[in-house]
């Protein structure tokens, strides 16, 4: 569990792309995948951020570990829990390096996350060698065989490839490099949504229990609401590159504040075959982030939507803080309505 002290906050954080046609690239406009996004992660917790496939939840993660250069904002990392911080969209190669021990990322798909032509061992071993953790040959594999221990696998393992493991065993491996170094913080882009359904829950425990022993903080990127309500303490919701909603996972699953967050748990599938009825159908597609419509970007798909919602866009502020959790929506309506969360 987190005990509040902010390890890693991102302000202000934009990443758009120039969208190009023919041959000689000629801009036709610009997406704003990541449009002013803000957030804390605490040391010790797990904040989910969620959305539709092309919200810009994984190129928020990208830009946190600069695997693409943002176009503005800060990503303040407080390698030692005070107040002391780096900036890390501001960090020169030599200095991100050195920071990025204390970074962790687990991808998506086990299958292409992991090089083929590389054992087990040079597959963990690897940022123990571009770091210059460990030198000797010996110290490496001890440390190897304890990661594999650490992620319920068997050590004999290391020197076969990554063919030989079903994808659930591939998760665990990219999981143990991650852990490599011991990290303070872990991106986890989707880790668990290309695997079979059978397998999903031994990983969610897996990670889980690996943040209880090793208090690390992940943030953990998911489309699914089912899984990170098993796993996140907080949650954010994104929808065309900005935060709609964010919340913790109590108060988001029991009292939405936003239309959009409604819908997305609608989707969720419930055991009941009766609750189908209730089910939110968002007419139309997820903005395109390179000419999103005025005011609210939620507003074409919106049953609540009136006349204000077309014209100015509602900022992300507090709607309803109890218990000491702080409630953001981004909704000109939040505190009006009444949305259904799931009991
Ligand atoms: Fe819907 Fe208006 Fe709220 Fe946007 S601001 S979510 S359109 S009610």
């Amino acid at each position: 569990m987190s005990d509040g002290t902010p390890l890693l906050e991102v302000r202000n954080l934009k990443k758009h792309f120039a969208r190009t046609r023919g041959l000689r690239r000629q801009v036709t406009g610009i997406v704003k995948a990541v449009d002013d996004v803000s957030f804390t992660v605490h040391a010790g917790e797990t904040l989910a951020l969620v959305g539709e496939s092309g919200c810009g939840k994984t190129t928020t993660g990208r830009c946190i570990q600069r695997a693409v250069e943002p176009t503005a904002g800060e990503v303040l990392f407080h390698p030692d829990g005070g107040d002391a911080a780096v900036n890390l969209a501001e960090l020169g190669r030599r200095e991100l390096k050195e920071v990025m021990t204390q970074m962790g990322m687990v991808f998506q798909d086990p299958y292409s996350s992991l090089n083929p032509r590389m054992t087990i061992f040079q597959t963990i071993a690897e940022p123990l060698v571009i770091h210059r953790a460990l030198r000797n040959r010996r110290e490496m594999e001890d440390r190897v065989a304890e990661l594999l221990r650490m992620v319920r696998l068997d050590p004999v393992y290391m020197t076969r490839y990554p063919h030989a493991f079903s994808g659930g065993q591939r998760q665990r491996i990219a999981i143990a490099r991650s852990l490599a170094l011991m990290p303070k913080f872990i991106v986890a882009d989707e880790p668990v949504s290309a695997l079979d359904v059978s397998v999903q829950a031994q990983i969610l425990e897996l990670l889980q229990d690996l943040q209880e022993r090793y208090h690390f903080a992940y943030l953990f990127i998911a489309h699914n609401l089912a899984v990170v309500e098993y796993f996140s303490e907080r949650i954010a919701v994104m929808y065309v590159g900005k935060i709609v909603e964010l919340t913790t996972t109590r108060k988001l699953f029991s009292m939405p504040r936003h239309p959009y967050t409604e819908a997305l748990f609608s989707a969720v599938p419930k055991p009941d075959p009766r609750s189908r009825s209730k089910r939110i159908l968002l007419s139309g597609d997820i903005a395109d982030p390179a000419d999103p419509p005025s005011g609210c970007y939620f507003h074409p798909r919106c049953r609540f939507a009136q006349p204000i919602c077309k014209e100015q866009e509602p900022p992300l502020v507090e709607v309803g803080a109890d218990r000491g959790e702080p409630h953001l929506a981004a909704c000109h309506f939040a505190e009006e309505l009444e949305l259904a969360g799931v009991v």
